[in-house]
């Protein structure tokens, strides 16, 4: 008798532990699939992403790539290679080269996309530089602000703020308005001094 239920004990043990094993696995294959179909969508994304650009909707496929990285814990490797070619085109340089790179780094010379990313990025190099020659360009261009002004033999000027005035009109939906000018103290004229301060935005109004 006792053997009896030894035994049914054993058998029901081992029916509920290969049960909670099958279980496990069955979750553990639902995960996977889970998974595997994630993956499937970001594939299929990136590649669309490859698709707009060569359709040349550059604007479209930057912001596929954006809600792209939202949704990516890691960034895939063909995503960094679209990523620096989109950037191009879009010409931000500095962007670009920084993903070619990093795609050059992941993918050596043995890519899918490695040709493509050196010769894109030696060219957003080349855009680079004379982005950087411009901006040295502009740095070192000479504008008036950065001068005194000679006034002339009588160091006087006529008010540019009212004109020589000393009234300054203001339209509003009531009609005009008339103040008096905070420049020129009544007289309609400035002196040099003060002109030059007024160019260079250091000329306080008086507020009476
Ligand atoms: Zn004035």
């Amino acid at each position: 008798m006792s053997l009896r239920w030894g035994f049914l004990t054993f058998i029901l043990v081992v029916s509920t532990c290969l049960h909670a094993q099958t279980q496990q696995e069955k979750l553990r294959e639902l995960e996977m699939q889970r998974q595997a179909e994630k993956q499937r969508i970001i594939d299929r994304q990136i590649d669309s992403v490859g698709q707009l650009i060569n359709q040349q909707q550059y604007e479209a496929a930057d912001a596929k790539i954006i809600a792209l990285l939202k949704n990516v814990r890691s960034v895939p490797s063909d995503l960094t290679f679209y990523l620096g070619k989109n950037s191009f085109y879009l010409n931000k340089f500095k962007q670009s080269v920084d993903w070619l790179n990093k795609y050059i780094q992941l993918k050596g010379t043995s890519g899918q996309f490695s040709e493509e990313a050196i010769n894109l990025k030696a060219k957003a190099e080349v855009e680079l530089l004379k982005e950087k020659q411009i901006e040295a360009k502009q740095a070192a261009q000479i504008l008036s602000k950065d001068f005194d002004i000679d006034c002339g033999p009588t160091g006087k000027v006529a008010c540019p703020v009212c004109n020589g005035s000393t009234v300054i009109i203001k339209k509003t939906y009531l009609g005009e308005t008339y103040k008096t000018c905070g420049y020129c103290n009544h007289t309609g004229a400035l002196s040099c001094e003060d002109f030059n301060k007024l160019m260079k935005g250091q000329l306080k109004a008086n507020s009476q």
